[in-house]
């Protein structure tokens, strides 16, 4: 069987977001001013309930001395009058309720004379007076409450006094209230005034509202619901093609930084390649071999093993185990081991280190590398001597942990800045421009950067390799094995 929702359903789909929300919120205002409305409509009825006593006393004396002086004229009974005169009577009497009861809204009324046991004068509700007029005798209170109303009224004449009743006459609630009207200290005839409580019409209007409210409402939590269901798929749709875009993306920028490094490999085999064969051509030509030229094939050989070692650190940089550690001890051994080189090229090292520096998650053997690599560069950019600093800090605000590796050095031209990190980038003789290449890689590893500082045409440069924080937690137990180690 077709199920007729899902029809609904991819309508609803179709249509743009926007619209869709807009439709939702109109339907749930349309659903609460309906409310509203018949929700008014009960207030307003309730209060006249409670009032109804009040005004159909006030309603019924007023008819009463409107109508007394015209009732005084009514022949007593056995006297007989003529139809002409009882409408002319009731004529009038219908003039003097209509005034009486014209400010009483949703009240009808007239007269009751006992003698005559006939109802005259009586004056309608005007919402109701056209629907019932069809219905009603032409001069007495409406069919389903005539019975009730004479009895009440000649009960109000016979014992003199008035009498109010709420009474179920379904469908409606009525409040009647009669009262005797005097004629020379004689209860001749009896005012009755009526309002409905809870009325036909009035039942009609509020199931009409609520059914019309509930409806809305229905609606707009059936549309809400397609459209968080929409919403829901629009995002997971977004989030998949997101991901999608981000593997391509990632596949593509490794794609390229592999073909770069490739070629960069490729020519830095060839070189060393081209030795090795011009030197095996002399041999093949019976020059040599030659002390000298062994030196130099297993020069070129070294060279080759260096860049194959290097390329391994490469690919190695995103798989170490990475453990809390204390970037201090490294920063202080990185200054030790450079110590010799430094001396050699009239180098001063100074190491600033801050106390209170939080442990980062790190490889230790791969962070001394980046800061070997780091010190041996700045060496090297100080033919003249100078000033090599390391310095650690801890920047609250951001959670990182830095290490800065500056010197007075050359320092780099925009062309060298631009470059620095890629792989076989160098500007030395016999440089292979993996180190700072894969320095970054480390870094990057560690979920941290290497960043550079150089001003173009000044001299002096500085590295800074940032590490994020490790979790305080780890740090504290870490501090209690270091206390248990050491006692
Ligand atoms: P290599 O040292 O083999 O050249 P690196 O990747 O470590 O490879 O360095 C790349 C280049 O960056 C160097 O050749 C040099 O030009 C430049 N460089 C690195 N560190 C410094 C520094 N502290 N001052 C000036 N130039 C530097």
């Amino acid at each position: 069987m077709i199920d007729p929702t899902i029809g609904v359903e991819r309508t609803w789909m179709r249509i743009p977001l926007k619209i869709q929300i807009g439709v939702v919120i109109a339907m749930f205002v349309a659903a609460l001013a309906a409310l509203g409305t018949t929700g008014a409509g009960v207030v307003a009825r309730e209060g006249r309930r409670a009032s109804a006593g009040a005004i159909l006393a006030r309603a019924g004396s007023l008819l009463a001395d409107h109508g007394q002086a015209i009732l005084a004229d009514a022949p007593l009974w056995p006297y007989e009058m003529s139809p002409e005169e009882w409408n002319v009577m009731d004529r009038r009497l219908i003039e003097q309720s209509v005034a009486s009861l014209r400010s009483f809204e949703g009240v009808e009324g007239g007269y009751f004379l006992r003698d005559h046991k006939r109802f005259l004068g009586a004056s309608f509700p005007t919402e109701l007076k056209k629907s019932n007029r069809d219905r009603r005798g032409q001069n007495g209170p409406p069919p389903r409450e005539i019975d009730l109303i004479e009895i009440q009224a000649d009960a109000s004449i016979r014992r003199n006094q008035p009498f109010s009743i709420v009474v179920d006459v379904p469908p409606s609630t009525v409040a009647i209230r009669t009262a005797p009207i005097l004629v020379e200290g004689q209860a001749i005839a009896a005012s009755w005034t009526m309002t409905r409580l809870v009325d036909p019409i009035f039942l009609d209007r509020s199931v009409q509202g609520y059914r019309l409210s509930a409806g809305l409402a229905l609606g707009g939590i059936v549309l809400a619901l397609l459209l968080t269901l929409n919403l829901s798929r629009t995002v997971t749709r977004q989030k998949l093609e997101r991901d999608r875009l981000q593997t391509e993306l990632r596949r593509s920028e490794r794609l390229a930084a592999l073909g770069k490094l490739l070629a960069g490999v490729a020519h830095e085999v060839r070189n060393p390649l081209a030795g090795i064969r011009s030197t095996a051509q002399l041999w093949q030509r019976g020059i040599g071999p030659d002390p000298e030229s062994l030196d130099d094939i297993l020069a070129e050989v070294d060279r080759l093993d260096g860049i194959v070692e290097r390329l391994l650190h490469f690919s190695k940089a995103d798989s170490q185990t990475l453990l809390p550690g204390n970037l201090n001890d490294l920063a202080i051994e990185a200054a030790r081991l450079a110590a010799l080189l430094a001396e050699r090229h009239d180098v001063r090292i100074e190491t600033t280190l801050a106390t209170d520096l939080p442990s980062p998650l790190m490889s230790a053997p791969s962070i001394l590398q980046v800061l070997r690599n780091l010190t041996t560069n700045a060496i090297q950019a100080m033919p003249q001597g100078g000033l090599l600093t390391i310095a650690t800090r801890f920047d609250p605000s951001t959670r990182r942990i830095e290490l800065e590796v500056a010197d007075t050095g050359t320092g780099l031209e925009p062309d060298a800045l631009a470059h620095l990190f890629e792989p076989f980038f160098t500007t030395k003789p016999t440089g292979t421009g993996l180190g700072l290449a894969i320095a970054r890689e480390i870094a990057l590893a560690h979920r941290g950067d290497l960043l550079v500082r150089s001003r173009p045409g000044k001299p002096g440069a500085s590295f800074t390799l940032i590490l994020p924080v490790h979790d305080r937690s780890h740090d504290r137990g870490l501090e209690r094995n270091r206390d248990v180690r050491t006692v």
